[in-house]
């Protein structure tokens, strides 16, 4: 079974504790209820695991010099504590929730760990804004599933497919193996794509800069401690498998992926950069938001047994809010602020994340500490919540309206996008996961 540990609500969710980092109170993103775990570098310094509190990070490496921890909480800062994370996340949820309880008992105003902790803050914490964000972990595998049927469903009406869904989709986890060497972390600009494209349905094709690129609102899932080759983790344990999430910009060209990717699948189009969120949101973190598997529509399979579990139905899912927004560069000069183009919610996957993991290793692929999955764009059944331009403009055919006046199909140089979560619920502290955000730049020019 999964453990408890990943669903119980215990004092760290309480929403009227408060913490002495005073930019922690009512923190919108990151207050002492969420403590989401990154990779940084305090200004001049090398790279270390920390923890986000309001407008601080809570460098672990510090922490324990100070004796703050014992027990699993001790084990798991120590694994958490250098370049990446994935030591961290191949111990499992037990170290992690307890590493949980021990941050939160040092950074709480009214504990005897925070009156230690608080004594020497100057050592222990740094300005979020003066530090630089890492990947989290050493990504070994990336895997893109195609979870949100809005889209899915959106996709095949673009290809004026009869039955809109292919045939396979409410049966097999949908996926395909992504590219781990061009994820980046928010922040890192990308340069527009060159690939094959044809520029008319009826001319032969041509090299260069990609004219149809476009977002796509993702989840992103990192793996735990993974599984043996030839041993698949059962659904009724695969939610364990999953350590925390992000907010994943799959950037895709989708003129290059639609002339390459019969019949194998995104390759160029989607392997340029994929952009994440800085901080891995732990599930336990996020167990007030948890809700029940929404209801399968009637005429749809159950899921096969390998991917149906009671527990997993009913409190697998999540309700949190998701969101896209651009800004161009002329609102930028005018000081316009991000036009939200998207409002989405995770709500609508289709599949659990531990039917993904159930499926990813059902055949015996081995899952490792540190990969990262994509859920597939999340949009929701109405327009304001398409996840992508190719569904937001009909595939170019109709523009969107900018505050600025300028008018968008797809994506121009300049043009950034920054994708975000918002976790709300009555009774608990809103919490986000920090922003996903890249600029587009020129393509390259070969010299
Ligand atoms: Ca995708």
């Amino acid at each position: 079974m999964t453990p408890e540990s990943i669903f119980s609500l215990d004092e760290t969710h309480d929403a009227d504790r408060a913490s002495w980092v005073e930019s922690a109170r009512g923190h919108q993103v990151f207050p002492l209820q969420n403590l989401p775990l990154g990779v940084f570098s305090p200004p001049g310094g090398t790279p270390r695991g920390g923890v986000a509190i309001g407008d601080e990070i809570l460098d672990l490496g510090a922490a324990l010099a100070r004796g703050l921890f014992e027990g699993d909480a001790l084990r798991a800062a120590q694994a958490a504590a250098g370049r990446t994370l994935n030591d961290m996340l191949a111990l499992g949820s037990g170290p992690r929730v307890a590493l949980r309880r021990a941050v939160h008992a040092a950074l709480c105003e009214d504990t005897p760990q925070g009156r230690t902790a608080r004594a020497c803050s100057d050592t222990l914490l740094h300005r979020a804004a003066e530090c630089t964000m890492h990947l989290p972990a050493r990504i070994g595998d990336y895997t893109d599933f195609y979870a949100g049927i809005h889209h899915a469903y959106n996709g095949g009406l673009r290809h004026k497919r009869p039955s809109p869904l292919l045939p396979n989709y409410k049966w097999v986890p949908v996926a395909y193996h992504g590219r781990a060497s061009s994820v980046v972390v928010s922040g890192t600009a990308l340069r527009r794509p060159n690939g094959q494209r044809r520029l008319a349905d009826d001319a032969p094709p041509a090299f260069g800069p990609s004219v149809k690129l476009d977002f796509e609102l993702e989840l992103g899932l990192w793996i735990g401690p993974g599984n043996a080759r030839g041993e698949p983790v059962s659904i009724a344990r695969a939610g364990d498998q999953i350590a925390g999430l992000c907010m994943l910009n799959d950037w895709s060209a989708r003129d290059v992926q639609s002339w390459e990717m019969q019949p194998l699948g995104p390759f160029l189009a989607k392997n340029f950069t994929t952009t994440v969120s800085p901080w891995i949101v732990t599930l336990e973190a996020l167990a007030p938001f948890r809700i029940a598997q929404p209801a399968r529509p009637d005429g749809d399979p159950q899921p096969l047994s390998y991917l149906l579990d009671r527990d997993d139905q009913a409190r697998g899912a999540f309700d949190i809010s998701i969101e896209a927004c651009l800004s161009t560069a002329a609102m930028r000069e005018q000081r316009l602020p991000a036009h939200r183009v998207s409002l989405s919610n995770l709500r609508h996957l289709y599949w659990t994340a531990a039917q993904m993991v159930a499926h990813h290793t059902s055949g015996g692929c081995n899952l490792q500490p540190g990969d990262l999955f994509g859920s597939g764009t999340i949009s929701a059944p109405e327009r304001s919540g398409f996840g992508s331009l190719a569904e937001l403009s009909d595939d170019g055919r109709t523009e969107l309206e900018l505050p600025s006046g300028e008018r968008r199909t797809w994506l121009q140089d300049g043009d950034e996008v920054t994708l975000r979560a918002v976790a709300r619920r009555d009774g608990y502290a809103t919490l986000g996961f920090g922003d996903c955000v890249g600029r587009v730049l020129p393509a390259f020019v070969p010299g």
